[in-house]
């Protein structure tokens, strides 16, 4: 399974050091270099596995400089494992310039998957998972970051985001305001460590209960916020948001039902015969 010439994209714990795979603890054992986000944070992860592995930094500021030298090392037959401070390299973190670069440099690259924050919260958001979009951190002024969710808020699918204890009161209120205090949502925070806490509701129910108490400022969060087809459902096919309604009214105003349903499901990622039989309903009144 351990191959030389290969830098292994290595997944390391987002709160529980047990999280470590025992294929991602060998590879780290026998690579003859670790790369890491920051050696002084992953240093402690590394010695409780027993890897004593050289370690050498690579972060978002020298990762430009180390390309040739990683790929250099690679090249003579050695072997390299990436790390991050929590969770899968290259998801909001490092590493993506220099896979590239190896892909370049016809170096082999292997993941080695394990705890990654997006897909553990969401496992437990009871939000659709068969289509979901991950969009990473908002932007941190208020405006920038409404106008960054607003065409997100007219998606049919879930949304995964990924926020910082200090907006996370000024972000639920800008999702408030853009998606509707009504849109249902799960915040997960402190996966996997001792304060872990999933709140379930709208987007007004979850800003209420994070501004009513501070322990649920702290910490780390993915907000997982349902699609516009979850306004009215759960199932992840459900109807209607209020931008459905008004799709379905003006094209029926111009064309036939069936025409009218077609064009709706592939605008709003709904079946063709939830958008009809909604399209009947709307017909009728
Ligand atoms: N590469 C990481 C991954 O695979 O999830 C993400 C790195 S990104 C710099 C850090 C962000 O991930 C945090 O601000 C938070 O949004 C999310 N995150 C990481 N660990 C988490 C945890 N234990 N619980 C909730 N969110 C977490």
């Amino acid at each position: 399974m351990f191959s030389e010439r290969t830098l292994y994209i290595v997944a390391t714990p987002i709160g529980n050091r047990d999280d470590l795979s025992a294929r991602a603890i060998d590879v780290l054992q026998h690579v003859d270099r670790i790369y890491a986000e920051d050696t002084r944070h992953s240093l402690p992860l590394l010695r409780h596995h027993g890897i004593e592995t050289r370690t050498w930094t690579l972060h978002e500021h020298n990762e430009e400089s180390r390309i040739a030298m990683v790929i250099e090392h690679l090249n003579a037959g050695s072997s390299a494992a990436l790390i991050t401070d929590a969770g899968t390299p290259l998801i909001s973190d490092p590493g993506f310039r220099l896979v590239r670069a190896c892909h370049a440099a016809g170096v082999r690259v292997s993941p080695v998957p394990g705890a990654c924050a997006v897909t553990a919260a969401l496992s437990v958001s009871g939000l659709p998972t068969d289509r979901f979009q991950f969009v990473g951190f908002p932007p941190a002024k208020s405006n920038a970051r409404q106008t960054w969710f607003r065409p997100l808020a007219q998606l049919p699918h879930t949304l995964v985001i990924y926020e910082s204890p200090h907006r996370i009161i000024e972000s639920l209120t800008d999702l408030a305001s853009v998606f509707g205090p009504e849109r249902p949502m799960t915040l997960a925070r402190e996966l996997t460590k001792r304060f872990e806490t999933l709140l379930y509701g709208t987007v007004e129910e979850i800003l209420e209960a994070v501004q009513a108490d501070a322990n649920q400022q702290r910490g780390e969060f993915v907000l997982i916020v349902g699609g516009v087809a979850t306004l009215s459902d759960t199932d992840g096919d459900a109807l209607p948001s209020v931008d459905l309604d008004k799709t379905l009214s003006v094209l029926l105003q111009h064309l036939p039902v069936k025409t009218v349903a077609r064009c709706a499901a592939e605008l709003y990622g709904v079946t063709k015969k939830t958008a009809y039989d909604r399209a009947l309903e709307l017909q009728r009144r």
